[in-house]
């Protein structure tokens, strides 16, 4: 005859069913509800967490329970995240990158107010015959020193210190500190008649300090404009967020190597942002993260094709030696042009 363990198992079964009715519906009795609460709330079987004398509860109770206070709240948490955080984020880089798309760097050569108005004082000074101060003349070291800063800029107070604020390390008002400084704020305010943005605000000691630094920068841009090209450009942190970006637009500047390359260096000259690699290197490196795509160094290339603003494949404009000829007639690279001369009534006659 076999032999088993449990000659009777139903009865067995019975017994434990009995020990187990016990345990679960009168179980903190024996091991103390402390106890029983700690070691059982997750049975695999309906042992009611409502019997306040029971040995324990089953797992349908901590489920619900996180699936109404943990989970739940956890996704509500996430879709406010979604709605207040990840799709506003999104739809920006969206809609960025779909216009620096078709444009690439040329917002800041052909759109950017800001650097129309440099652009505006430096033909004002040309006009008036101020010398130009060049940055590079001779080498890459002045402009090199120079370029880090914008990088600085787009680190410290576009990314960083509006982070910071948010996360309640640094003051409220360095909450967004490159606005609080930006040229721009001024000078566009100011152009609708509008000097608000020029008033220092003395609420605290930074937000003092930005505003007398953006305030210190429109002086500069304005005076410094008159003899140093696109002064602000050279340190603009939106300069360098788009160059982050600059491989991503089909349109770009194209550069082959002439003979006359390094010589002649006619397209530094004509370069508004100084740039000395145009004239030296070919290829990528010479269109650089400062470049504006303002296609100047295109126009004063006085070699077909060696200078070419494209998008895709597409040739927009190519230098050529009639283009330059025609050009260097009204302006030449530097910018100057013949300067505005008073005189008085007599000599005008006499002239005449
Ligand atoms: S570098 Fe800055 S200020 Fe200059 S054109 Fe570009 S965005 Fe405008
Ligand atoms: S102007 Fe033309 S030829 Fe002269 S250095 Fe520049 S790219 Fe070369
Ligand atoms: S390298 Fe050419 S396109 Fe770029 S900023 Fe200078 S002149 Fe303009």
């Amino acid at each position: 005859m076999l032999k088993t363990l449990f000659p009777t198992l139903s009865r067995l079964r019975f017994t434990v069913q009995l020990v187990m009715l016990f345990v679960t519906v009168y179980g903190s009795v024996i091991v103390g509800t402390y106890m029983a609460g700690k070691i059982s709330n997750a049975l695999p079987a309906l042992s009611c967490a409502y019997d306040q004398m029971n040995g324990g509860y089953c797992v349908l109770i901590p489920t619900q329970h996180i699936l109404h206070h943990r989970i739940g709240e956890a996704m509500v948490r996430a879709q406010q995240l979604t709605f207040t955080m990840i799709l506003p984020l999104l739809m920006s880089f969206l809609t960025f990158f779909a216009f620096f798309f078709v444009l690439g760097k040329a917002f800041c050569g052909w759109v950017c107010p800001l650097g129309t108005l440099q652009e505006t004082v430096g033909m004002i000074g040309r006009r008036f015959g101020i010398g130009l101060r060049r940055l590079g003349d001779d080498d890459l070291v002045a402009a090199r020193r120079v370029r880090p800063v914008k990088w600085l800029l787009l680190l410290g107070l576009v990314f960083l210190l509006p982070l910071l604020t948010g996360l309640g390390v640094t003051p409220h008002s360095l909450g967004n500190p490159y606005c609080d400084i930006c040229p721009s704020r001024v000078a566009t305010t100011l152009l609708t008649g509008n000097t608000d943005q020029l008033a220092l605000r003395v609420s605290d000691g930074w937000s003092f300090a930005l505003g007398a630094t953006s305030d210190f920068l429109i002086g500069f841009m304005i005076v410094g404009g008159l003899a140093i090209r696109q002064p602000f450009c050279r340190i603009c942190p939106l300069l360098a967020f788009n160059s982050l970006f600059q491989r991503l637009s089909p349109l770009r500047l194209t550069k082959t190597r002439h003979e006359n390359c390094g010589q002649c260096r006619i397209c530094s000259e004509a370069c508004p942002m100084d740039i000395q690699e145009i004239s030296l290197h070919e290829g990528r490196k010479a269109y650089t993260e400062d470049c504006t795509l303002c296609g100047r160094c295109a126009e004063y290339c006085p070699q077909d094709g060696t200078i070419r603003l494209k998008w895709g494949p597409v040739t927009l404009f190519s230098s050529r030696r009639e283009y330059y000829k025609n050009k260097v007639r009204g302006e030449l690279p530097d910018g100057s042009v013949k300067p505005v001369r008073f005189v008085k009534r007599g000599e005008a006659s006499d002239a005449r």
